[in-house]
């Protein structure tokens, strides 16, 4: 649907920001087009300051004959909340309920709820003491999330918490970011690039290397004990067998203690994997592999730029098994172009037939910068309600092979609203990923785009840093990044002595 106009009776940032993300919600358009269903929509709002803070919302719906149609509401702040966010929310609440009431429209799945972490308010409401229903209900009376998605939510966040509480202040997690891939994807959006040539690859490694000597220094200077070590992308393996070989041993052998958890690697693509890497990761006490299918389907595969087919998927997860790396994942994306529901039930069978340890359910997000964006036109995407009956049919499939939801996150322009979520057998539970989702763990990021997230020893605020996603900025500017990182966890954790 499209309208002519929306109009705001502000131009604060955040509150254009919540309102156009309660259009987005039901794909609803500006378009100076005959077909407009709306001449104009104007939103109104006045917030009475005070304890508690109250917000009266009006919206006028002005149609195409001229017509206009007035509805209101008035919400109140919780106690005990920041009240700036709270006017955010109640802004946004309101409208969402003043544009479902004009327009019968259904409840979006996740309501008003946005962004990457909602886990994050659970937790906090939990850290409160809470009880689940209570947190429940207040996720549909505050955010208007659905029965379903609430469940699903508080009871991953519930299922964390003894993984969380596994941190302390001085506990971390490295990420070694490896932004090469064999080919690129038509759905990505991440910062990978096709594997460049000899020299360019000895300029990667030789500032990649600079960048992961700085972060050992910093886990010395600081007395840090590394939980969790996770070795992603693009694609880690995509890299020529010497250089992925030497990367993984100074990985190793810079962070690996005692205190290490997990070892992961992202071997997503089997046409990047050769019996030389499965060897270098055995030796190097590699305990986790995403050996990420996508699709089972061979049609999809060449459709969206994979360069290998569902058997060799298999071959590479028997190769693994064999090697006898203790936990697999494997990644399904729900929503690849031209599929229906029985292509995820049949993607779903094959991999049920492997086994693995975890999957990792992902709804299509088609984000800036993905040629499947861009050329949306040329492919046929599965619409909002059949995406939804996908992730059904894909979570069915989980729970019968006697997988969890342990974990979920979400991202902007998902496929039918939905989330990305982690399933798995009792204790293959992945630390790394519970503790980069709940943030209460310092993540130190090396190599090409990766972030580096400094939590407080009071976990009470994060500082972050990025590295930059072009690689040619990487490579030039490497050490102002690692000046940049030394500084927020000199800020954070003060001077120590070597
Ligand atoms: S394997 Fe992953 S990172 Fe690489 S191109 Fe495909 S989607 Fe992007």
């Amino acid at each position: 649907m499209h309208i002519r106009k929306f109009t705001i009776d502000s131009d604060e940032q955040v509150v254009v920001k919540v309102l156009r993300e309660v259009l987005d919600l039901y794909r609803i358009s500006t378009a100076d087009e005959d077909s407009a269903a709306f001449e104009e929509i104007v939103v109104r709002n006045e917030t009475a300051e005070g304890n508690p803070l109250r917000v009266r919302t009006e919206t006028i719906f002005v149609g195409t004959e001229g017509d206009a149609k007035r509805r209101s509401t008035e919400t109140v702040a919780r106690d005990g909340e920041n009240p700036r966010s709270e006017r955010h929310r109640l802004i946004k609440l309101n409208f969402y309920k003043l544009l479902r009431e004009e327009l019968s429209l259904p409840e979006a799945p996740w309501g008003i709820l946005y962004g990457v972490r909602p886990s994050k308010i659970v937790h906090r409401w939990l850290d409160a003491g809470l009880p689940r229903d209570d947190i429940m209900e207040r996720l549909h009376e505050d955010y208007g999330v659905g029965e379903d998605k609430a469940a699903l939510l508080v009871d991953s966040s519930i299922y964390q918490r003894p993984f969380l509480r596994q941190t302390d202040s001085r506990t971390v997690s490295i990420y070694a970011g490896i932004p090469f891939c064999p080919s690129r994807c038509l759905y990505c959006s991440f910062p990978a690039f096709v594997l460049p040539g000899e020299k360019m690859l000895r300029r990667f490694t030789e500032v990649f290397f600079r960048d992961l000597a700085a972060v050992r220094g910093a886990v010395a200077q600081y007395g840090f004990r590394v939980q969790n070590i996770y070795v992603g992308g693009g694609t880690p393996t995509s890299l020529p067998d010497d250089v992925f070989d030497e990367m993984l041993r100074t990985l190793h052998g810079s962070f690996a203690s005692d205190a290490l958890v997990e070892f992961c690697v992202e071997a997503g693509r089997p046409d990047s994997m050769t019996p030389a890497k499965l060897q270098s990761m055995v030796r190097c006490q590699v305990n986790r592999v995403s050996a990420n299918p996508q699709t089972m389907q061979a049609r999809t595969l060449r459709r969206i730029g994979r360069r290998h087919e569902p058997e060799d998927i298999v071959r590479m997860y028997r190769d693994l098994r064999a090697a006898g790396i203790p936990c697999v994942n494997m990644d399904v994306i729900i929503g690849l172009p031209g599929e229906d529901v029985r292509d995820v039930e049949d993607t779903m069978e094959k991999i049920a037939d492997l086994a693995p340890d975890d999957v990792t359910l992902h709804a299509l997000a088609l984000k800036k910068g993905s040629r499947l964006r861009e050329n949306l036109s040329e492919t046929e995407l599965p619409d909002d309600e059949t995406a939804r009956d996908m992730f059904t049919a894909a979570m069915d499939c989980t729970k019968r092979m006697g997988l969890t939801p342990y974990y979920l996150y979400r991202q902007g322009y998902q496929s039918g609203q939905l989330e990305n979520v982690g399933c798995c057998r009792p204790g293959a539970e992945s630390m790394y990923n519970i503790q980069i989702m709940g943030e209460r763990q310092t993540i130190l990021g090396i190599g090409g785009a990766a972030t580096s997230k400094i939590v407080s020893p009071t976990q009470k605020y994060l500082k972050t840093s990025f590295n930059p996603k072009e690689i040619t900025v990487y490579l030039d500017k490497v050490d102002y990044y690692i000046e940049k990182r030394n500084r927020l966890l000199h800020e954070v954790y003060g001077e120590q002595e070597d």
